[in-house]
C-alpha cells in the first residue's frame, strides 16, 4: 500500500508532498489512519534541525488523530475501526531512572512523533501502542487533535498544581496554549485571570471564561496580580522571558509559577517571595497518553474547544509556515482525506 506523506529531506529544507509505501506495524505497535493533524511550533525542531538526533527524511506532526486501521502482534488493547489520539509522549524507553520511577513523559530517551519516528503531516502514522489515546465520539478530529499538545500541556499542568477552586489562577499569554489554558482554568472553577498584550483582546479573555484581565502592554502585571490577592499560580504559556519575569512578582502565599512554553532567555525572579512566601516556579512537560484521555474527556464534558484554521494536507507547507507566523488564530490543523 502506498500513501501521502508530507516530509522534510533536511534541515531547513522545505516540506514536501511525496507518496511513499506505508510501512507494517511491527509487534506492540499500531497503524493509525489520519484524520487531522495539528500544525504545533514544536514541529519546527524536525523542520529547522533544531535536535542533533533527529534523522531525515522525517515526516512531521505530533497532534494527530485518526482511525487503528491495522495492529501488530500483542496489541489486545486497540481494536481496528477504534478513533484514537497521538500527542507528544510517542513512547518511553523503560530503562533511563524517569521511566524506572514510572515517570514516563520526562523519559530521557524519550520518542516523540514527528521527530523521532514519522508522524501525522501523513495519511498513515505507525506508533507504539502505548502512545495511542482514545478519542471521544463527540469530538471531531479538527477539534481533538490541538488538544493532543496545546491542550494536554495546559490541562495536564493546572491539574497538577497545588490551585483549588476558587482559587486565582493566572494565565499568562492567550494564544495557541493560553487560549485553551484560560478556557481550562475557568471551567475547573478557578477565579481566572488572563494577561495578554493589548486592550482589545479584554472582550475576548472574557468570552474565554476570564474573570479578569490584564493588559501587560498598560499595567504593571504583578502588582495587578497582588492588587487581586496574589495568584496561587500562573500558568506561563508565552516564550518571552522577559514577559515571565514581570509577572513573578504576582504570586500569593504558596505560588507556583509554572511554565509550559520554552524561552530562548533566561527569565529573572526577585528570591525574596520565594523564601518568605514559599513561593516556586518550575515546569510541566505536557502529559502521557492517559493524560491525552482525560484531557479529552474534561473537553467533552465542559465544552472547551481549541479555535482552529484548516488545511488540507497537500498544502502543509503553507499551512506550518502560517503558523510560524504568529498570526494564526489559533492552532492550526491539517485535515487529511477530507
Ligand atoms: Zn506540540
Ligand atoms: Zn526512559
Amino acid at each position: 500500500m502506498r500513501a501521502r506523506y508530507v516530509q522534510v529531506e533536511k534541515a531547513n529544507a522545505p516540506l514536501k508532498l511525496v507518496t511513499r509505501e506505508v510501512p507494517e506495524p511491527r509487534a506492540g505497535e499500531v497503524r493509525v489512519q489520519v484524520e487531522a493533524c495539528g500544525v504545533c511550533h514544536s514541529d519546527s525542531v524536525t523542520v529547522a534541525g533544531l535536535f542533533p538526533n533527529v534523522s531525515y527524511p522525517r515526516v512531521p506532526g505530533h497532534e494527530i488523530v485518526g482511525r487503528v486501521e491495522s495492529v501488530g502482534e500483542n496489541v489486545p488493547q486497540w481494536k481496528v475501526g477504534q478513533r484514537v489520539g497521538i500527542g507528544w509522549y510517542g513512547g518511553h524507553c523503560r530503562r533511563c531512572e524517569p521511566c524506572r520511577r514510572g515517570d514516563l513523559v520526562a523519559c530521557q530517551n524519550l520518542s516523540i512523533p514527528g521527530i523521532t519516528y514519522d508522524g501525522g503531516y501523513s495519511e498513515y502514522v505507525v506508533a507504539p501502542a502505548e502512545a495511542i489515546a482514545a478519542v471521544p465520539d463527540s469530538l471531531k478530529s479538527v477539534d481533538a487533535a490541538p488538544l493532543l499538545c496545546a491542550g494536554i500541556t495546559t490541562f495536564n499542568a493546572l491539574r497538577n498544581t497545588v490551585a483549588k477552586p476558587p482559587d486565582t489562577v493566572a494565565v499568562l499569554g492567550m494564544g495557541g496554549l493560553g487560549h485553551l489554558g484560560v478556557q481550562f482554568a475557568a471551567k475547573m472553577g478557578f477565579n481566572t485571570v488572563a494577561i495578554a498584550r493589548g486592550a482589545e483582546k479584554e472582550k475576548f479573555a472574557h468570552d474565554l471564561g476570564a474573570r479578569h484581565y490584564i493588559d501587560s502592554t498598560g499595567a504593571d502585571v504583578a502588582a495587578s496580580l497582588q492588587k487581586l490577592g496574589g495568584a496561587r499560580v500562573i500558568l506561563a504559556t508565552v516564550t518571552d522571558a522577559d514577559a515571565m519575569s514581570a509577572a513573578i512578582g504576582g504570586l500569593g502565599h504558596k505560588g507556583e509559577f509554572v511554565i509550559v512554553g520554552v524561552p530562548g532567555q533566561a527569565i529573572q525572579a526577585s528570591v525574596a517571595g520565594l523564601v518568605m512566601q514559599r513561593q516556586s516556579i518550575r515546569g510541566w512537560p505536557s502529559g502521557t497518553a492517559i493524560d491525552s484521555e482525560d484531557t479529552l474527556k474534561f473537553s467533552e464534558i465542559s465544552g472547551v474547544l481549541p479555535i482552529i484554521e484548516k488545511y488540507p494536507l497537500e498544502r502543509a507547507a503553507e499551512a506550518y509556515d502560517r503558523m510560524m507566523s504568529g498570526k494564526a488564530r489559533f492552532r492550526v490543523v491539517l485535515e487529511t482525506g477530507a
